[in-house]
C-alpha cells in the first residue's frame, strides 16, 4: 500500500474526554457500560477533537503555501462549498454551502486552499456570522486582492431539532470588501453564484 492516511490524537485529551463523556452519558441516564455504549466515550473524544481541529490551523498559512504571480484582476468564484459546523451555543452541528469569491491583485492561491481554509474556521465552535467574516479576513489578509466576498447558506440543527423547531429555515450571512462593495460588482457575483440573496 503506497498511501496511507493516518489519525493522530493526543493521548491525554483523549483519556480525560473519555472519561467526561462517560460520565455525561450516565447523567444522561444511560449506563455507559452497556455493549453498544462501551467504545462510545472514546470515539465521541476522537469526533470532538476531529470537529475542532481548526484551532491548530493557520489559514493565512494554508493559503501563502500555495501563492502564485499571476497578472490577472478578474473575479474567481469557488462556489458550492460543503460547510459543516457546530454552533457555539449548543454544540449542535450546522451546515450547509460557502461560496467564496475575490478578485485578484497580482497574486491567486490554489482553488482547493480557498475550500481548505473554509474548514479550518469551520472546524471550531462557530457562529455562522463569524464563521463569514474570519474567511474573508484570511484572504483578504494573505492575498491582499481588490475584493472578497463570502456568502454562507446553512441550516442549524439546534434550531431545527430543538428551540423553534423550524425544519426548513437556511440562515444566510455575507461579507463583502473592497469592489464587492460597489453595487454591481457584488450583484454580478450574486448573479454568478445563483443566490436569492439581495
Ligand atoms: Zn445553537
Amino acid at each position: 500500500m503506497a498511501y496511507k492516511k493516518t489519525e493522530q490524537y493526543d493521548e491525554q485529551t483523549t483519556s480525560s474526554l473519555t472519561e467526561t463523556y462517560k460520565r455525561a452519558l450516565g447523567l444522561l441516564g444511560e449506563d455507559p457500560s452497556r455493549e453498544g455504549l462501551e467504545k462510545t466515550p472514546e470515539r465521541m473524544a476522537k469526533a470532538m477533537q476531529f470537529l475542532t481541529q481548526g484551532y491548530t490551523l493557520d489559514a493565512e498559512a494554508i493559503l501563502n503555501s500555495a501563492k502564485f504571480h499571476e497578472p490577472i484582476s478578474e473575479m474567481i468564484i469557488v462556489k458550492d462549498i460543503e460547510v459543516y459546523s457546530m454552533c457555539e451555543h449548543h454544540m449542535l452541528p450546522f451546515f450547509g454551502k460557502a461560496h467564496v469569491a475575490y478578485i485578484p491583485n497580482g497574486w491567486i492561491t490554489g482553488l482547493s486552499k480557498i475550500a481548505r481554509i473554509v474548514d479550518v474556521y469551520a472546524r471550531r465552535l462557530q457562529v455562522q456570522e463569524r464563521l463569514t467574516t474570519e474567511i474573508l479576513d484570511a484572504i483578504k489578509n494573505a492575498l491582499q486582492p481588490l475584493g472578497v466576498a463570502v456568502v454562507i447558506e446553512a441550516s442549524h440543527l439546534c434550531m431545527m431539532m430543538r428551540g423553534v423547531q423550524k425544519q426548513n429555515s437556511v440562515t444566510t450571512t455575507s461579507a463583502f470588501w473592497g469592489e464587492f462593495e460597489r453595487n454591481e460588482t457584488r450583484s454580478e457575483f450574486i448573479r454568478l453564484i445563483g443566490s436569492t440573496l439581495h
